[in-house]
């Protein structure tokens, strides 16, 4: 399939105008400078509309893209995901404290090999407010990542309800950095990997990602990091 099918089928299956920003990972189009440039010329071509809008995904006012009816492409439309859903294990979840900032850590190491330059890291020691890491991606996309870890048991609160009140607050973060109106950022939240607490709230929520788009990283103890994506929901 080419990257122009493959654009002209999101565009399809979605049913709404889409920035090119939401609509990379949907498409074959991976980067979204490749996107744009896809984009672009379905638009000469006038097989997409192209033109300001309210992006249905982000909900951001940006450049949007929109099928436009009686289009035929090229072969018959595949409704689902452009993209695999990452496989994490259920089973086996563990219990074991992963400090706020060994996660932030690992998940920066974890950054700088795929070739992110760190903008900053938050002090986690020091209770600082704000984004716990600012990256920039290689395609210059700003990445900006709430970062929490799972406690070990208090004689006043358990690890699950800890990390109950961890994802409120890293929700209440996203929620308002996209208030904010920035909707240049990619929005993520690093997570252990492996706690069920966090596993089964993330896989409750997964309907609210269509409203506010956020990845989340799963940092596993030894270091590696599994996005999950928007559109893996
Ligand atoms: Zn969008």
């Amino acid at each position: 399939m080419t990257a122009k099918d493959s654009v002209l089928r999101a565009l399809r299956a979605a049913g709404q105008p889409i920035c090119d920003d939401c609509l990379a990972p949907l498409t074959t189009a991976a980067q979204r400078r490749h996107a744009n440039a896809v984009c672009r010329e379905l638009a000469a071509m006038s097989a997409i509309a192209r033109a300001h809008g309210v992006c249905g995904r982000c909900h951001c006012r940006k450049l949007v893209n929109e099928h436009v009816a009686g289009h035929r492409t090229t072969a018959p439309t595949v409704e689902g995901r452009a993209q695999r859903p990452v496989l994490l294990t259920r089973t086996g979840g563990s219990t074991a404290p992963f400090e706020e900032r060994d996660v932030q850590e690992r998940l920066v190491a974890w950054l700088r090999a795929q070739g992110y330059r760190i903008i900053r890291t938050a002090d986690t020691s020091s209770k600082e407010h704000g984004r716990d890491v600012v990256a920039r991606a290689p395609s210059g996309r700003e990445l900006w990542v709430t970062a929490k870890g799972y406690r070990k048991k208090t004689p006043s609160t358990s690890p699950n309800a800890q990390a109950r009140h961890s994802v409120e607050a890293a929700l209440l973060d996203l929620l308002l950095w996209r208030g904010e109106g920035n909707c240049d950022a990619d929005l993520a939240i690093a997570l252990p990997r492996g706690r069920t607490t966090y596993r089964n709230l993330m896989s409750r929520l997964g309907w609210a990602r269509s409203a506010l788009p956020f990845t989340v990283l799963w940092v596993a103890d030894d270091g590696t990091v599994t996005p999950e994506l928007p559109t893996d929901q």
